[in-house]
């Protein structure tokens, strides 16, 4: 997915479009065992579709049950991994004997902690570098858990009675994607690569989206017309439907590069409502709106977009010496290291969200606060008091939680679990 200020992330644009639609209506960090619904659907005799939602969008994880043991891909949100585990013993005694990492999306492995010591792990060549740097610095994934085999092509894996073909088909929807296909069984997980029936997202720092309708041509290509495929996120479909799903992406992408062409702006072609006739794929995390303007800064790579967040200097200013010290790495970087880093009105916000969603609570307020100080009115101010209440009530700073769960109240008086922690609050 999303990353999404997701996600599914980072940052990369992308990421942030998605995080930052999913993060008013996440859940909390702090998550406790049951909060999260697992639903599971026998897509075969030995296949399990393990499916709950994960902020406003359907997260899936595939399982593979059967004589040899458990085949896991994918291990879903680090929030939602006991609840997981449980589900998965339903199925099941133990743990996973081999998982399948399908990208690099923070909800696509955040059970890598608790499945992924003792599994082999399988995910594509570039995904132990990219998970030991920028945004994947702050999940702290411990070495056990990162891949330990690395594919550029493919693999097979014989496993419960069937070959799995796992097949690199990277570059589109990030720099790690693979389709996992149970060849027996006729399940193929193409994660981020289809989110039919929804506009899809796209990593805008290891993906690319101008590969997306090419990337899903090769899926085409290769999987059998009898598949069943398993988006990461969107609906299971057939491969009647990825063609719906190709032909989307491939014809909005000749309008925008035409209307390009033409010498409009992004913001005309969006006001002209040039992809109305796709309106049925909007619905997710994607508006067609949002296409328009991933698809535009594809075409158009402004140098001044590549500039990454400080993601990766605040983390070690954070470890080595704590928030304060943080707090002051960030003004002086976004006072005299716009060469080298991007300070908008995501940055702040965005630091805060990666520290929260890892639990670090006093260090993620540092950062809402900052966001909040600098952007009173911005886009992410209602996702800054939310968290904030959230950060302060399990600190036990109740006046502090107080305050922030009220201004979020404020803004969302239909919110009943922010309405009950505040009663629950004040009983205090
Ligand atoms: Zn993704």
């Amino acid at each position: 997915m999303p990353l999404t200020i997701n996600k599914e992330s980072h940052m990369r644009n992308a990421i942030l479009t998605v995080i930052a639609a999913s993060l008013l209506i996440c859940t909390s960090a702090m998550s406790a065992p049951g909060e999260y619904d697992i639903k599971t659907t026998k897509l075969a005799d030995h296949i399990y579709e393990l499916s709950f939602d994960g902020g406003g969008y359907t997260v899936k994880v595939i399982a593979s049950v059967g004589v040899d043991g458990i085949l896991l891909v994918d291990t879903g949100k680090k929030q939602a991994a006991e609840d997981l585990r449980a589900k998965l013993r339903t199925l099941a005694p133990g743990d996973p004997k081999i998982i399948i990492l399908t990208h690099e999306h923070a909800e696509h492995l955040g059970g890598n902690e608790l499945f992924g010591k003792e599994p082999v792990v399988i995910g594509h060549s570039s995904l132990r570098s990219i998970l030991k740097q920028g945004a994947f610095l702050y999940e702290e994934f411990s070495e056990a858990t990162l891949p330990d085999i690395g594919l550029n092509d493919s693999l097979s894996v014989f496993f419960n009675g069937e070959e799995i073909k796992v097949i690199a088909v990277t570059g589109s929807h990030s720099g790690s994607d693979l389709v996992v296909w149970f060849t027996k069984s006729r399940d193929a997980c193409v994660a981020g690569i289809c989110n039919s029936p929804f506009f899809p997202s796209v990593d805008e720092e290891t993906g690319d989206v101008l590969k997306y309708s090419s990337a899903v041509q090769r899926i085409i290509d290769v999987l059998p017309p009898d598949v069943t495929i398993v988006p990461g996120h969107g609906t299971d479909c057939t491969i009647v439907e990825l063609r719906k799903f190709h032909d989307m992406l491939f014809k909005t992408t000749e309008i925008v590069r035409s209307e390009l062409a033409k010498g409009k702006d992004i913001a005309t072609i969006e006001k002209e409502d040039a992809l109305k006739e796709w309106k049925s794929f909007e619905g997710s995390y994607t508006s067609a709106n949002g296409w328009i303007e991933y698809l535009g800064r594809g075409f158009r790579k402004d140098p001044a977009d590549q500039r990454p967040f400080p993601v990766e200097p605040l983390y070690y200013a954070l470890k080595a010496k704590g928030l304060d010290s943080a707090l002051a790495c960030f003004q002086d970087l976004q006072k005299n290291r716009l060469d080298k880093f991007k300070f908008d009105e995501t940055t702040a916000a965005y630091i805060g969200y990666l520290l929260f969603e890892n639990a670090k609570m006093p260090e993620s307020a540092g950062f809402f606060e900052l966001s909040l100080k600098e952007y009173p009115d911005g886009v992410y101010k209602e996702l800054c008091y939310r968290n904030l209440g959230i950060a302060y009530e399990k600190t036990g700073n109740t006046s502090l939680a107080l305050k922030n769960h009220r201004k979020f109240l404020e803004l969302n008086p239909k919110d009943s679990t922010t309405a009950k922690a505040i009663e629950r609050l004040e009983k205090e």
